[in-house]
């Protein structure tokens, strides 16, 4: 065993001192609020100092049991809980609502962990299909065709569905209100998953027709992994958030406290919950400039759309900072590059910039939530600076 691995100097992080425009990681940047309190609650269970009902939603000090409900009126719902992200939430909601072997419905753009959340659960996935390329878009309408093909195969309407609102791959914003008033219509509970939306976008859950809404607090709510947010209805709250009834057979112990799709506490103790707290007054605020940061993203499209060969893919004009390009100029420079694909990873990378992903180049996505005036210009130039050196055209 070779412990010298483990010493600091040899756990830095890779990307440190970079602009990072890895689609994952822009919208988890600490605020400057939770990095003040990182030290004093970085030991283990900080949080349950104060203790006394043995769930951390019920915490006085410091004061979850407020926080929850700030959580949930930000989303426009009625009840919040955390979770160890928004795969455990889906799960959850998934394990609550159907029964082993229901049907779930879910948009051919949704991300890996909902089919896993799916599979865990042991139910029966239909996707709602996407127009394709180049837009990928998802039709509402199609929500209502896919139900009616699952009653045509199975007999029945699906127990529920799933509408990611901003998918990991286009960065697509989908048209939630019109899906949820089908799946009104339906009378089937809507998953929302604004993994990609909530803490960076404004969202209003009741008001676009989710039953549920399940967020990512390390994707885009600028806190410490791992953290998620699942929030509800009413009318659904004492399904989700069910307690215990399990009984010891000898010692009869008995849990009637704890909320069992939660393992008890919510599974975030300590730096992933007290850091979301610290961001959100920011992340309040901060969504209120969305606008902003989607016209930023617009800028960006069209400049790097004057590399020769270089084009936007997914939903235009774009609606989000997460972005997809199809680069086949760059493919025709790896072919003949000694670093084949990984050329354009260097590249960036000598310039100051991270996070595209290293080996692609027919394709790639950048996210540039945040990113600064300069950071903006720097990434540009960045892109536009590498097609240059290779003899790719660059429009002024
Ligand atoms: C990142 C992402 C997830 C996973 O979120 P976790 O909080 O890490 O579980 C789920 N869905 C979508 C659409 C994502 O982009």
């Amino acid at each position: 065993m070779n412990l010298e691995r483990y010493s600091p100097k040899n756990l830095r992080r890779p990307s440190y001192g970079y602009i990072n425009v890895h689609p994952i990681q822009r919208g988890g940047i600490l605020t400057e609020e939770a990095r003040e309190v990182l030290v004093e609650w970085a030991d283990g269970y900080s949080i349950c100092d104060m203790c006394v009902k043995g769930r951390v939603d019920l915490l006085k000090t410091p004061s979850v049991q407020e926080f929850k409900y700030d959580v949930a009126e930000f989303l426009g719902m009625d009840e919040a809980r955390f979770t160890a992200g928004a795969r455990h939430a889906k799960f959850v909601i998934m394990n609550s609502v159907a029964k082993r072997g229901d049907a779930i419905v879910v948009d051919s753009l949704a991300h890996y962990t909902t089919y896993l959340a799916a599979e865990l659960n042991e139910l029966k996935l239909y996707e709602v299909p996407n127009t394709g390329h180049p837009e990928y878009r998802i039709e509402p309408e199609s929500y209502a065709q896919t139900f009616e093909n699952v009653k045509e195969k199975t007999g029945g309407y699906p127990a529920l569905a799933l509408l990611t609102h901003v998918d990991y791959k286009y960065g697509n914003v989908s048209d939630v209100k019109k899906v949820g008033k089908i799946c009104e219509e339906y009378d089937i509970p809507l998953i929302l998953n604004t993994a990609y939306s909530s803490g960076v976008m404004p969202i209003n859950g009741k008001k676009l027709g989710a039953t549920f809404i399940v967020g990512s607090g390390h994707k885009n709510w600028a806190a410490t992994a791992p953290i998620g947010v699942l929030a509800t209805i009413q009318e659904y709250s004492e399904i989700v958030f069910r307690k215990s009834k399990i009984k010891g057979d000898i010692t009869g112990k008995s849990f009637g406290m704890k909320e069992t799709p939660l393992f008890g506490c919510a599974p975030v103790y300590g730096l992933p919950i007290i850091t979301l707290m610290a961001s959100f007054p920011g992340v309040v605020e901060r969504v209120k400039r969305w606008d902003r940061e989607v016209d930023k993203a617009r800028y960006i499209v069209k400049e790097l759309e004057k590399i020769s060969g270089i084009h936007h893919i997914g939903i235009k004009p774009t609606q989000h900072t997460l972005n997809a390009f199809e680069t086949p100029s760059f493919y025709e420079v790896s072919k003949s590059h000694k670093k084949r694909g990984y050329f354009l990873y260097h590249e960036l990378k000598k310039r100051g910039v991270m996070g595209v992903q290293p080996g692609l180049t027919k394709s790639i996505k950048i996210n540039t939530y945040g990113l600064t005036d300069d950071e903006v210009e720097k990434v540009i130039w960045a892109f536009k600076d590498v097609a240059a050196s290779y003899g790719i055209d660059v429009e002024d």
